[in-house]
């Protein structure tokens, strides 16, 4: 039996047809595919420099699950890592130690400052600490606070899924 071709000559495709295969079908861009699974598995490094990585923690326990973001895998190896998360204070001492990890983590990858030290130093106004980690590394989301509660950090991970969603994981 000669199986017709849809649109070759008319022939054999019904409206019917058409709608059965419209309900079928999905068509999309391979780039919104990547970026939707990008955007879906973000795994962070294993990371946390002061009081800030307490909440950081505390994300992954049971009440407020991340794994709900597909990010509950901190991983040890930046390797293996899509997000840093700066959180807590960077000293000047440890400025080298976090850009040397963040070099390691593969492309596309990104970061996010959690609380007032990493963003801009916080009440840490000296010459020990960093004014903002965004002077070693560029950052995609602050989220302000001190400590900023669990739900504030999850929010940021929602703003840098919608980011990476809108640019595929490319930077500006
Ligand atoms: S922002 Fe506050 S809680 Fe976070 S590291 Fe600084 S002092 Fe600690």
């Amino acid at each position: 039996m000669e199986i017709p071709v849809p649109g070759s000559s008319g022939e054999g495709v019904s409206p019917d047809d058409v709608k059965m295969l419209e309900r079928q079908m999905l068509t999309t861009r391979a780039g919104r595919v990547i970026a939707w699974a990008r955007k879906s598995s973000i795994w962070p490094v294993q990371f946390g420099l002061a009081c800030c990585a307490i909440e950081m923690m505390s994300t992954a326990a049971a009440r407020f699950d991340i794994a709900r973001f597909g990010s509950e895998l901190f991983r040890a190896s930046p390797r293996q890592s899509d997000l840093m998360i700066v959180a807590g204070r960077v000293s000047q001492k440890m400025a080298p130690v976090l850009r040397h990890i963040y070099d390691q983590m593969l492309e596309p990858k990104w970061v996010l400052a959690m609380g007032d030290c990493a963003s801009c130093g916080g009440v840490f106004n000296n010459y020990a600490l960093v004014q903002g980690v965004d002077k070693i590394v560029p950052v995609d989301v602050y989220v302000a606070g001190c400590p900023p509660r669990p739900e504030a950090l999850l929010f940021g991970l929602l703003k840098l899924q919608e980011k990476i969603a809108q640019t595929g994981g490319r930077r500006a």
